[in-house]
């Protein structure tokens, strides 16, 4: 198995429009995992059908019992995150304000509150016709993104580490949860477009990838609209000594494509899903000579 991740440093480069043409397009057999999970939606152009959700667990919140509450005020006294609220005479804790450090817990002098785990979340496990798919909604506002990450990957290992390929939509940014999504992954592709913000945050993710050892590659998405910064950011990728593996140009299809639900590849015979061919096929031959090293 090759594990796959197609990332990007910020959001909104056409990161998941390319890894569902991908999914289309990829030889093979392999499962999709969208670590995305702040901003799941590889499943609005892959149409899975659920097999079953797991709920997922995420950090523990406190939890004040007021059958033994004395009402002393220490616990909203120490909480530096403001979680808990003095509401007439009780006292109870925000969940989407805790952060589950358990300090009111140590410091109530009745030991009336409890650290108990919440559910933040649920992993889905799908079946696409490219394969399953494994996916996961956050509840809005939780944290432990990184977390759940590891979880969705887990489960995708757990259930079809047969497939030849493990194809990630991983998270945009630095963060956490890209952290999460490159762990143990062997080949990047980074999705950037030509823009100042664009150039900054492609080093900043290479610089985060290159601490994981994984291959780098790198496709530039709507090139065309900035011709001289597409140049800067092939240069950069040249002293860098990164694959660039394709150039996608601007095409309104693209837009119809997502607003039709389907991938680009499978809407026609775009300039956009002709370079997104062309993209796949170098994916391919980087892959085949990435299998043939490690073997
Ligand atoms: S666990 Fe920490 S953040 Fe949560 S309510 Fe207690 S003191 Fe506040
Ligand atoms: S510290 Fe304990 S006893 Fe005091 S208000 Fe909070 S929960 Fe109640």
């Amino acid at each position: 198995m090759i594990r796959l991740a197609v990332i990007s440093g910020k959001g909104g480069t056409g990161k998941t429009m390319i890894t569902a043409a991908l999914a289309q397009l990829l030889p093979k057999s392999l499962v999709l995992v969208d670590c995305d999970v702040d901003a799941a939606n590889l499943e609005i152009l892959l149409d899975p059908k659920l097999i079953r959700t797991e709920p997922f667990m995420g950090m523990k919140s406190a939890v004040i019992d007021p059958t033994l509450c004395v009402q002393c005020g220490e616990c909203k006294e120490h909480c530096r995150f403001a979680a808990v609220e003095r509401d007439v005479d009780t006292y109870q804790v925000s969940p989407l304000r805790c952060e589950g450090c358990a300090v009111c817990a140590y410091v109530c002098p009745v030991t009336a509150i409890s650290m108990q785990p919440r559910q933040t979340g649920e992993i889905k496990y799908s079946e696409t016709e490219r394969g399953h798919l494994v996916h996961a909604r956050l509840v809005p506002g939780a944290g432990n993104s990184g977390l759940l990450v590891h979880a969705v990957k887990k489960m995708a290992l757990e259930h079809d580490r047969d497939r030849d390929y493990f194809l990630i939509d991983g998270p945009p940014g630095t963060g956490c949860p890209l952290i999460s999504t490159i762990s143990g992954v062997d080949v990047v592709l980074i999705v950037t477009e030509p823009s100042v913000s664009g150039l900054h945050d492609l080093k900043r993710v290479v610089a985060v990838c290159r601490q994981f050892r994984p291959r780098i590659l790198v496709a530039v998405n709507r090139f065309d609209l900035e011709q001289s910064l597409t140049e800067t950011i092939q240069l950069w990728c040249r002293e860098e000594n990164i694959l660039v593996i394709g150039k996608i140009p601007f095409d309104p299809a693209v837009i119809e494509s997502v607003r039709n639900g389907v991938p680009v590849t499978q809407a026609g015979t775009f300039p956009a899903a002709q370079a997104i061919q062309i993209l796949e096929s170098n994916l391919e031959q980087e892959l085949r000579h990435y299998r043939d090293q490690r073997e």
